[in-house]
């Protein structure tokens, strides 16, 4: 049965996410034909806004007619006075349907510490839900230093009472270190109960990620595979192209060990390394996460490095270093690159080196998985270069899923080549529409489909494996190493690999 009587809640509606990220995505659904039978979204916060404000804030964040509009799910309703034969109906133009999707989308004004404000937003729900039965979705696209006063309001003032379900989606930061999440976790809990609040990881809801345990589960030849007798190491790479960019006010307070490597990147890890769950039920994916994460073991100061960009003139272009921006502070000491090494102390990991590394200001724009197996035992091909066969699961760009092997080449000659057995997205699935991360866990946010969101324990356990380290490093006011813009990041994490004796793969061409 279609969910119906939905209303969407976005807090800080007049931000950056909401804008680039939240509104985007509702309309995907819209589009798709996914939203629920009826339903208003609600935009909340401080600034002044209309409602013709606010979609000229969002609109252009949305696609534009130019051939990603696929869908065809929505069009003109018959006239419901019509009698004669059904005409064919004709389809929405894009323009049309965000008319029609901006017709359910409103604006109320409120702080997010005022009781009456709260009073007045539920009135607000209240006056377009008109007494039916109806869910409630709110969305705390906030900074987190007023995450806790939203969520208690809403909890305590806008709750339905109608029988319908309440959820609240709330986003990374999921606090600064162990203290601060568990003041997070134990402030949310007084107000909304384990199954409400959805704690998004938009990494999780790439495609590639979502196949994951597809890969994994529904394949038997990688079964035996994945194993410290076969692999050498996993790697985890998520690099950017750009710099903070004038943002820098949030990521200097953060860095990228606490932005990216202990959330996202541990996600992505937990997938990669998790045991098969018994089934695929919310409660049975996460008990095999928690036992993954149980099972790392402690991390030092020196299974790091961290680094900082420094200005890089390239091709006659000036590209400012980190501390040249003005959002942050000139003697900042936090770190934009970081790499470091995990061990996992089970049967299946025990010995193989797991590295991750995260930057900003890098070569290149990549988020992927690369599984490097080991040398052939006794090698035949001696005259030649062997290279050990490689998974590599890439998230983006250009989503892709290959392995490296070796190839004769063909013709007279016994000279061997690595190959590629290359599965990409857009070359095999030219007709598929993939989801944007956030339309789909939004679409999972209303359909109550809790598995691709993040436990209480899972982060929990996620900071206790950083905190100390992080601590430390603190403590001792650890400088990061200095890069350039543009490079592949301090040479150190080249050295912190071969300590691991292993090798940074490169990413192809
Ligand atoms: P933002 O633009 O800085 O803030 C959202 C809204 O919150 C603002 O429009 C502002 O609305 C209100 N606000 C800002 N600073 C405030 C303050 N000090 N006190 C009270 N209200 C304040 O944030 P965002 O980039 O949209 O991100 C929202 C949340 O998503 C944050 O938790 C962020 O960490 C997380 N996140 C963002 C991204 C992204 O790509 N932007 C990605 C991942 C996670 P009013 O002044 O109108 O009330």
């Amino acid at each position: 049965r279609k969910l119906d009587n939905v209303t969407v809640v976005v807090l800080g509606a007049s931000g950056d996410l909401a804008k680039r990220k939240i509104y985007p995505a509702l309309f995907s659904l819209y589009q798709e034909g996914l939203k629920p039978k009826t339903w208003t979204i609600i935009g909340y916060a401080r600034s002044e806004l209309s409602d013709e404000d606010l979609k000229k804030r969002v609109t252009p964040f949305m696609p534009k007619p130019d051939g990603r509009d696929r869908s065809s799910s929505n069009s003109v309703p018959p006239s419901p006075n019509s009698t004669g034969p059904k005409k064919k109906e004709e389809p929405l133009t894009l323009e049309q349907k965000l008319e029609k999707f901006f017709e359910d989308c409103h604006y109320v004004q409120g702080s997010y510490d005022e009781q009456q404000d709260y009073e007045r937003l539920n009135k607000e729900i209240e006056k377009y839900e008109e007494g039916k039965k109806s869910n409630r979705l709110f969305y705390l696209s906030l900074p987190p230093n007023v995450f806790l006063d939203a969520a208690n309001n809403l909890g305590e003032f806008c709750k339905t009472k109608s029988g319908g379900w309440n959820r609240i989606v709330i986003e990374k930061p999921f606090g600064r270190d162990l203290a601060s999440f568990q003041e997070l976790s134990e402030g949310l809990n007084k107000s909304f109960n384990s199954h409400e609040i959805y704690r998004i990881d938009h990494f999780v809801g790439k495609e590639v990620v979502q196949n994951l345990n597809v890969l994994r589960f529904a394949n038997v030849i990688f079964d035996p595979l994945w194993h410290r007798s076969n692999i050498k190491c996993v790697q985890i790479i998520f690099k950017e192209q750009l710099g903070v960019e004038g943002r820098g006010g949030y990521f200097d307070h953060y860095g990228m060990i606490r932005d990216v490597v202990q959330n996202h990147l541990m996600q992505i890890l937990c997938l990669v390394c998790m045991e098969p769950p018994v089934s695929l039920s919310p409660e049975d994916i996460n008990a095999e996460k928690i036992k993954l994460l149980k099972a790392i073991s402690k991390i030092d100061k020196e299974d790091f490095v961290i680094g900082q960009y420094r200005a890089k003139n390239i091709s006659g272009k000036e590209y400012p270093g980190y501390l040249d921006d003005e959002t942050v502070d000139n003697n900042s000491i936090t770190e934009t690159f970081a790499a470091c090494v995990l061990k996992i102390k089970n049967r299946r990991w025990d010995g193989v080196p797991i590295l991750m590394k995260a930057g900003k200001a890098l070569d290149e724009k990549v988020l992927e998985v690369r599984i490097q197996f080991k040398d052939v035992p006794g090698n035949l091909y001696t005259e030649h270069k062997v290279s050990p066969n490689e998974l590599v699961i890439r998230i983006q760009p250009d989503e892709a899923i290959y392995f490296k092997i070796m190839n004769k080449i063909p013709g007279y000659t016994d000279r061997l080549t690595e190959s590629l057995l290359d599965f990409t997205y857009k070359d095999q699935k030219k007709s598929i529409n993939i989801p944007e991360a956030y339309a789909r866990l939004m679409c999972d946010v209303l359909i109550g489909n809790e598995n691709n969101f993040i436990s209480e324990e899972e982060l929990s356990l996620s900071w206790k494996i950083f905190d100390p380290v992080l601590e430390q490093m603190e403590k001792l006011h650890m400088t990061p190493e200095p890069y350039a813009f543009g490079s592949r990041g301090p040479v150190e994490a080249d050295y912190l690999a071969a300590r691991h004796g292993v090798k940074w793969s490169e990413t192809e061409k």
